[in-house]
């Protein structure tokens, strides 16, 4: 597959900005390249623009090479560019299942790009069929979210690799939630399919949401040119050095997924036993579809006991449903004790 001829023209000919901070890379003791103030704050050196220490130790932890490794701010960030990259605005195509993570969407539609809804089958199956009937010559991206968000399932493996088999475009795997799930990570699929890349973030299992590092991990080749679409300094020396500083800290974060899978479970089989609810689904991430009877009026409930779930009643395929986060067990408790207490007045 040749993925250059993948690459929006304009883009594979631009020549990317050039950062001081990029330019030179040897060893020196007075910088005055880069129009930053001398006067050191801790703050006022840029941040290196292609995050290198922290990508040594993220390929180590992921066994790739730091050249298969995009970070940006969040995996939007990453989710954005790939629009930029490949899609031609005001012809191109992307295809996503529906229902899945909303940000697709609005990406293609800042980026002017049509975007293709292939429903789920009734289980939240992905149906690989559908979804390359529906590609042309203009399909750039087929977005796959999985463990899929909302509905916590994982897709199927034979499903997946059927459109990396089979689309000769971009096959975006996002594993935002992948850490909760039983599935391999597709990681370990990127020297086979050099059309592949996958998302993942340190806003969910590692916990760290608010610094805003999400990583994209691809073939080289697709890895050039977000750098060379990205904002230079696109990740900030906090963000770098804390989530340098949570690397060293894997254990607790072990420890924390193997409460929450518990936490899941037994979540599950409470929610379940509760007369309005109709069906819990099954889940692969830190979260619960849940059906029912009235959605609106749980979710207000809720709200009025000051505990905020997500109502996705009017999401293709979810009519009736709520998604509910996993919590700590104590907010686990008082979401039970409230939902026991529904209508019980
Ligand atoms: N992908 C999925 C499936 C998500 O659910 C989310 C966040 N809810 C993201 C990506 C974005 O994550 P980040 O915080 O890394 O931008």
């Amino acid at each position: 597959m040749n993925i250059e001829s993948l690459v929006r023209p304009n883009i594979r000919s631009m020549a990317p900005y050039s950062s001081a901070r990029s330019e030179f890379s040897g060893k020196a003791s007075v910088f005055l390249d880069a129009n930053e103030s001398p006067y050191d704050t801790g703050f006022n050196r840029y941040p290196d623009p292609l995050q290198k220490k922290l990508k040594v130790e993220i390929a180590n932890i992921k066994h790739l090479h730091p050249e298969q490794i995009f970070l940006g701010n969040g995996s939007d960030e990453a989710i954005d560019l790939l629009f930029r990259i490949f899609c031609v605005p005001g012809h191109d195509n992307v295809i996503a299942p529906d229902p899945t993570y909303g940000m697709y969407q609005v990406c293609a539609e800042i980026n002017d790009i049509e975007y293709r809804k292939i429903q789920l089958e009734e289980d939240f199956a992905l149906n690989a069929s559908k979804i390359l009937e529906s590609t042309d010559s203009d399909t750039k991206i087929i977005f796959l979210c999985s463990p899929n968000n909302p509905t916590g399932n994982s897709f199927d493996t034979d499903e997946m690799k059927r459109i990396l088999n089979v689309f000769q475009g971009i096959v975006v795997i996002d594993e935002a939630y992948i850490d909760f799930s039983s599935q391999e990570s597709w990681i370990n699929m990127l020297s086979i399919y050099p059309n592949l890349v996958v998302l993942q973030t340190f806003s969910k299992a590692w916990g760290q949401a608010s610094i805003r590092l999400g990583m994209a991990f691809a073939s080289p080749e697709v890895i050039h040119y977000f750098n060379n679409v990205k904002y230079p300094y696109n990740v900030n020396v906090l963000t770098q050095n804390h989530a340098l500083e949570v690397l060293q800290n894997k254990e607790n974060v072990k420890g924390q997924i193997l409460t929450i899978l518990d936490e899941r479970l037994r979540l599950s089989k409470n929610l379940a036993s509760l007369s309005y609810v109709m069906t819990v689904y099954p889940s692969d991430s830190n979260f619960l579809l849940l059906r029912v009877k009235d959605a609106d009026s749980v979710y207000r409930y809720l709200k009025e006991q000051g505990i905020i779930v997500r109502n996705r009643n009017t999401v293709s395929l979810c009519n009736g449903c709520l998604r509910i986060t996993v919590g700590t067990t104590a907010e686990n408790e008082m979401l039970l004790w409230a939902l026991n207490n529904f209508r019980k007045d």
